[in-house]
């Protein structure tokens, strides 16, 4: 099929709800991420998400709303912690999980009794799902593992051919995905960091456990709460490695690969004098947003480049730093090296 490549106009926003409406499926940008999006209501049609990326049948959906009061019809209840965590964070990247009413598609929760619904501040997002009528169940729209798009380009990469539009809504803001928090636990748990922090999570719930999934990688047989966070994930073609420590001891490793074809470094802004290897920047060492915003943009400019090997200054887990850190350490494949001398 021909993929449209459709703008941010009136006329092409109410296009992109008329294919919606029709049971189809269009990228749409978010302040987070693009997503591939479908009729969350229509359970064919939130299975043609799964085949146009290659997704795994056992990891559900993040259910988009325009308002507030669509929220109701798709839980069970909201209880009175999960409307004050709306009331603080919404319109933004916040998906808040809480049993699911009836009326969702067994699609949409990949078959768990939960649904995750998220109501993004995007002022585009928004009229796409008011033109389209319904809520909207959407994944990032990049292929299976891949690095999630932040822009048209980047969209159209990976769902040219798969899907009827995508729409061009510029770049993304924030550049990776949202936060993802259970209510549905006894202790609300974080599942996916993003850029609404632990700490503002926790300034309004009290308690927060943060899964273990997070920072690590689960041990074999341990079951995923999240079914997202198994996968590797947002990888490019290269190996990728973090190396933790200071500047200087990654130059000094550095230097001992360069020479080597086809190895980058992936490095902090400005670096780039001082690194003896090819490089690709992601955002100010002290910065988390500027690096969220990069990251998944200069995985694909690794690819883009025929990178084979690439080595990771690490960023700081702090605040924003923490959902940065979570995707370049499943990009890495969890693979984490020190290198200041011991
Ligand atoms: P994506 O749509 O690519 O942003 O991925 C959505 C993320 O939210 C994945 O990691 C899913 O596993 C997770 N998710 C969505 N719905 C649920 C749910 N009901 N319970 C637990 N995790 C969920
Ligand atoms: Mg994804």
């Amino acid at each position: 099929m021909e993929t449209l490549l459709l703008q941010n106009t009136d006329q092409d926003i109410a296009r992109a709800g008329e294919i919606l409406c029709g049971g189809g499926l269009v990228a749409i940008p978010t302040e987070t991420v693009y997503g591939l999006a479908a009729n969350a209501m229509d359970g064919s049609a939130v299975a043609k998400i799964f085949h146009a990326k290659g997704r795994p049948q056992d990891n559900p959906l993040i259910v988009h709303i325009s308002e507030l009061s669509q929220w109701n019809a798709l839980v069970r209840e909201i209880p009175p912690h999960a409307m004050a965590l709306a009331k603080a964070y919404w319109p933004g990247p916040l998906t808040i999980i809480l049993p699911k009413s009836d009326i969702i598609p067994d699609e949409v929760s990949a078959g768990l009794d939960t649904v995750a619904v998220r109501f993004p501040s995007m002022r585009t997002t928004r009229k796409i799902i008011d033109a389209a009528g319904v809520p909207l169940a959407a994944p990032s729209a990049n292929l299976s593992g891949s690095p999630s798009p932040t822009c048209a380009r980047h969209t159209m990469d990976d769902m040219r051919g798969r899907i009827e539009a995508v729409l061009d809504g510029g770049e993304c803001n924030f550049g990776v995905e949202s936060t993802v928090v259970t209510l549905a636990t006894e202790v609300p748990r974080l599942l996916r960091p993003g850029a609404v922090t632990p700490e503002e999570l926790r300034e309004v719930l009290g308690s927060l456990a943060i899964d273990e999934a997070v920072m690590g990688q689960l041990k074999e047989g341990v079951q995923a709460v999240s079914p997202g966070m198994k996968y590797k994930h947002y990888s490019p073609k290269a190996e990728v490695t973090i190396l933790k420590g200071s500047l200087s001891s990654f130059c000094e490793f550095a230097a001992a690969q360069a020479g080597h074809p086809h190895t980058y470094a992936l490095c902090f802004d400005g670096e780039e004098s001082v690194i003896p290897l090819p490089c690709v920047t992601y955002g100010r060492e002290d910065d988390p947003l500027t690096q969220s915003h990069r990251l998944f943009t200069a995985l694909r400019e690794l690819d883009e480049r025929g990178a084979r090997q690439v080595y990771a200054r690490c960023p700081s887990t702090d605040g924003v730093g923490m959902a940065v850190y979570n995707r370049l350490l499943r990009a890495a494949g969890f693979s984490v090296v020190a290198c200041d001398a011991q």
